[in-house]
């Protein structure tokens, strides 16, 4: 007696429970944190994370709340695939070629050297089925990504000394970030693997010959212009690099399809906002730099040339031994070859015209 109606009250408890769970649940008051692989200072990159954050608290009229913690807060600054792969963290914000080390497809889902540019790779992410590809490869880590900004075209960084030809990169000593080392490391040159806020005392000493970093805004910040005088462009290792969040798939599908619904909102407002600051932020930067006396070169064509030939033997020997990597670059390479033949027709043209006429 006493069981039955303990049964049939658990039972009215589950109907009741079934009955109202979605509405409680979409109202429920969540702490999420994220962590980031930036450090506070450099505004624009980790910037992103704050404005994602912020964008969910007033979407959520307070409800969902997420905090944002610097590189080394919680975790180191490249170990946020393994805090989100294992739910330390709910989200951690970075660039997925980072983690090259664990799988080199990873760093398709940033940027690889000679791919696409910021307005490509988000064509190709959002309409060109590379979310799709991205995340079901990042399930294999629970990790669900979104788009979390785009620096644009990077700058090619700081010499000593000028690259005049090829032969130049030879036991060139340069801090590159990510992938592209590989690509360096086939011309002869050394990658070396430096954190931010060490760059500019390697450089310095003469420990490395070369760093690359962002681009004029962030570059100057760090000083490089005081110890290499050379500031090489372009960054032909990323040509639109995509910044990622980064999302335990658990923590997600637990989430109701509203908070789901903000969470995209506020991924597609702060990855347009971080490429738009960068590219209201960059030319006054530049300007400062040209003011410091800094010679801004390009690099000449037979070291494009080069650096495009060694990057292809490299994805050639890549395609035959990673299937993850084949299968993912064999879609992105076709639509950036797309991209390439739209982009020269109007978009080229009308930028090339409009930099030959004084403003
Ligand atoms: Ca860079």
């Amino acid at each position: 007696m006493e069981r039955r109606s303990f049964v049939s009250g658990a039972g009215m408890a589950g109907i009741l429970a079934a009955g109202v769970a979605p509405a409680a649940h979409a109202q429920a008051t969540l702490r999420w944190r994220i962590a980031s692989s930036f450090p506070k200072s450099l505004d624009t990159i980790h910037g992103a994370a704050d404005v994602f954050a912020k964008k969910v608290g007033e979407l959520s009229g307070g409800k969902f709340q997420i905090s944002v913690h610097a590189a080394g807060e919680l975790m180191p600054a490249l170990g946020i695939v393994d805090g989100v792969q294992n739910g330390t963290v709910e989200m951690g914000h970075t660039v997925p070629y980072y983690y090259f080390g664990k799988n080199e497809a990873f760093a398709i889902g940033a940027a690889i050297p000679f791919g696409m540019n910021s307005r490509q790779t988000t064509a190709w992410m959002m309409h060109g089925g590379g979310r799709k590809l991205m995340n079901d490869f990042y399930a294999q880590y629970n990790i669900v990504s979104m788009a979390g900004g785009n620096t644009g075209a990077q700058m090619g960084g700081w010499f000593r000394k000028e690259v005049k030809t090829p032969a130049d990169i030879k036991g060139l000593k340069f801090r590159i970030g990510g992938f592209a080392g590989r690509v360096i490391e086939r011309m002869g040159g050394v990658p070396q693997n430096i954190p931010g806020g060490e760059i500019y005392q390697a450089l310095e000493k003469g420990t490395i010959d070369a760093a690359e970093w962002v681009g004029p805004y962030d570059d100057l910040k760090l000083g490089f212009f005081k110890v290499a005088p050379f500031y090489y462009y372009p960054g032909w290792w990323e040509g639109g690099p995509e910044v990622d969040f980064f999302l335990n798939k658990k923590a997600y599908d637990g989430l109701s399809a509203e908070y789901k619904a903000m969470l995209e909102a506020a991924s597609a407002y702060a990855h347009v906002d971080m490429q738009a600051k960068y590219d209201a932020l960059n030319p006054t930067a530049l300007k400062q730099l040209v003011a410091q006396k800094v010679k801004v070169v390009p690099f000449p064509q037979s070291v494009l040339d080069a650096s495009y030939k060694a990057a292809m033997a490299v994805y050639g020997e890549l395609g035959a031994k990673n299937p993850d990597w084949k299968r993912i670059y064999g879609a992105y390479r076709a639509f950036q070859k797309d991209q390439v033949l739209w982009f020269r027709f109007a978009e080229a043209r009308y930028d090339s015209f409009m930099q030959t006429v004084k403003l």
